[in-house]
């Protein structure tokens, strides 16, 4: 019990750091049991992992807060906004190195499941870190005693226990949590593939904050002939953009705004907290933001569809390469996105290989198309939809001819929105675009790869690390995979998840199994036992968040050693 730890602190007092390791084991505090998972090496390495248990029973949280999915993530979510603002402000230096910290994961502007918040069958786990206090490398008993028996309960309290809890927010964020599944049940009934609020502030603070733009932002407001209203469970009702299934642009003048509400779109495969501006932008959840990234491997994807008939005859139907164009890297982002399951694809032109996106009348007059292996996506765009089912939202400033093939045209002026799809229509009769059909014949089926292995499986006792080392950059072994243009990745805690399920992933990878089995079936067993399902060695850190597969899947994708069957 508790005592025992202050016996150990006692004892170890004054003595070298590594004695701290004596402390690795469970105790049990009035209300909570405090885990000490892992003890840190020195003051000054990755500060030591600590877990808290806390039968929900004894928390006091209203069950129905955390009844269902949905409400348990804006709980969890809830409870660790909480954990973290309570331990602002806190004394944090007790000595050398990370000496008395204590920290718990900070959450971004999404609401997304995460280890350092699990709300169990019966139990609340709240995983942190703490760096356990020392003067040079010397164990600071007392000071330790402070942390781990005063501070670290009172934190508890104040931050886990319903009667200190912030009741009204706590409902409010739940509620939010509830009326935004709510409209994204009824966006997937009225196949609007995304929803746009009346209101929504899209612009950020800048390229490096995801908070909203403070003075100067224009609310979104929604042309009325695309405006629907939608009443949601907690008596709210709200009016917005909705943009149907099928082909959408999006265009209008430079610095108008296009791309700041493409950008909202990618964001909104998830929810926003209230205040963020966006809590009302909402997206099919498996839409994929593509875009142009030459230079990156690609591994045996049939890029058929877009690419053909290379110089020298390379195949294109299980094309590889270390370096791809940036056509080919579109194309491949494309057939990857569709494999693992996405039903819209967000492009900006800002962002895609322009002899991709289109060519035109005249280019196809002076270079004839047996010496072109590109079909452009002008060209396959319906086809997606119609054979595929696979939904485009566009940005385009510049290539016109891409009206011929919209569904609904929306063209952002001054950061507002208006509806000029019967225009749109009126110009393709005035002035035809001229140019030939380039897709012959239709679709191949929906791409399915077997995946034979990640990369070079490792042997026991090999040193063999699988880590992120920031949000876009995950070291697998030695190989760097570069994640810059995976732009929906929006914490660094879904990296590290990602980074876990590589090293699973490379254990399970047979030859047998597709990619997005693989990857699906990973994800359900995280659905199940939570983020247990990826504890290595040392058990289940706290700084992991929840990935889409189609981020796992990216990450998979651009392993060097991927080999396909
Ligand atoms: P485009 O893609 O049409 O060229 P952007 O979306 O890049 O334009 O927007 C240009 C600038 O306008 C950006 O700096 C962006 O932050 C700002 N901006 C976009 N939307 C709004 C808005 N609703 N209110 C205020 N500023 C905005
Ligand atoms: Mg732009």
């Amino acid at each position: 019990a508790k005592e025992d730890l202050r016996h150990i602190l006692q004892r170890i007092d004054g003595r070298g750091y590594p004695a701290y390791r004596d402390l690795e084991g469970t105790y049990r505090f009035g209300t909570f049991q405090l885990v000490i998972e892992h003890v840190q090496s020195d003051p000054f390495a990755p500060p030591s992992r600590f877990r808290v248990e806390m039968g929900l029973d004894r928390t006091g949280i209203p069950g129905e807060l955390y009844a269902d999915p949905v409400r348990r993530t804006a709980m969890e979510d809830f409870i660790l906004r909480t954990a973290h603002q309570r331990l602002k402000g806190w004394r944090q230096r007790r000595g050398s190195g990370k000496s008395g910290l204590i920290e718990i994961t900070e959450p971004s502007q999404v609401v997304i499941p995460r280890s350092a918040v699990e709300i169990g069958h019966s139990r609340l786990t709240v995983r942190f870190v703490v760096g356990l206090p020392a003067r040079g490398r010397t164990v600071l008993g007392r000071q330790a005693e402070e942390m781990i028996l005063e501070d670290i309960p009172a934190w508890v309290e104040e931050s886990f226990l319903w009667k200190s809890m912030d009741q009204n927010n706590a409902r409010d964020h739940v509620a939010l949590a509830v009326d935004q599944a709510a409209l994204r049940r009824w966006m997937a009934e009225e196949k609007v593939i995304a929803f746009v609020a009346d209101g929504a502030i899209l612009p950020r603070e800048s390229g490096q904050s995801d908070k909203p733009m403070g003075r100067g932002a224009v609310p979104f407001r929604s042309p009325e002939s695309l405006r629907r209203e939608v009443r949601l469970p907690s008596g709210r009702s709200v009016t917005g953009l909705a943009i149907l299934q099928g082909i959408t642009l999006i265009c209008g003048g430079g610095y108008h705004g296009k791309s700041t509400l493409l950008r909202a779109l990618e964001q909104g495969v998830y929810n926003h907290i209230a205040g963020d501006g966006r809590e009302w932008v909402l997206t099919d959840p498996t839409a994929v933001k593509i875009r142009a990234e030459d230079g990156r491997w690609v591994r045996g994807v049939d890029i058929s569809p877009f690419i053909n008939d290379l110089p020298y005859g390379k195949s294109t139907d299980q094309f590889t390469t270390e370096s791809a164009s940036g056509a080919t890297s579109q194309a491949a982002n494309i057939m990857e996105a569709v494999e693992i399951g996405a039903t819209t694809l967000l492009i900006d032109e800002d962002t895609s290989a322009t002899n991709f996106m289109i060519r035109d009348a005249r280019m196809q007059a002076l270079v004839a198309k047996e010496h072109e292996p590109i079909t452009p996506f002008i060209d396959r765009v319906r086809q997606l939809f119609d054979e595929w089912g696979i939904s485009t939202v566009l940005v385009v400033g510049g290539a016109g001819d891409y009206l011929d093939v919209a569904d609904a045209v929306i063209a952002m002026e001054s950061y507002i929105p208006k509806d000029v799809t019967a225009e749109a229509r009126r110009v393709v009769e005035q002035f035809p675009s001229g140019r030939k059909a380039e897709a012959v014949g239709p679709l191949p089926a929906k791409p399915v790869r077997k995946v034979r292995e990640l990369g070079r499986r490792p042997k026991p006792g090999d040193k063999w690390k699988v880590e992120a080392k920031d949000e876009h950059l995950i070291l697998y072994g030695r190989e760097r995979v570069l994640l810059q243009a995976v732009e929906q990745l929006v914490e660094i805690g879904q990296t590290r998840a990602i980074a876990a399920c590589l090293r699973i992933l490379t254990e399970r990878a047979d030859g047998r199994s597709s990619l997005a089995e693989l990857v699906r079936q990973l994800l359900v067993e995280m659905d199940q036992k939570g983020f247990a399902a990826l504890a290595g060695s040392r058990g289940c850190p706290g700084n992991l968040a929840m990935p889409r597969p189609h981020e796992v899947a990216a990450a998979v994708n651009r392993l060097e050693g991927l080999k396909i069957v």
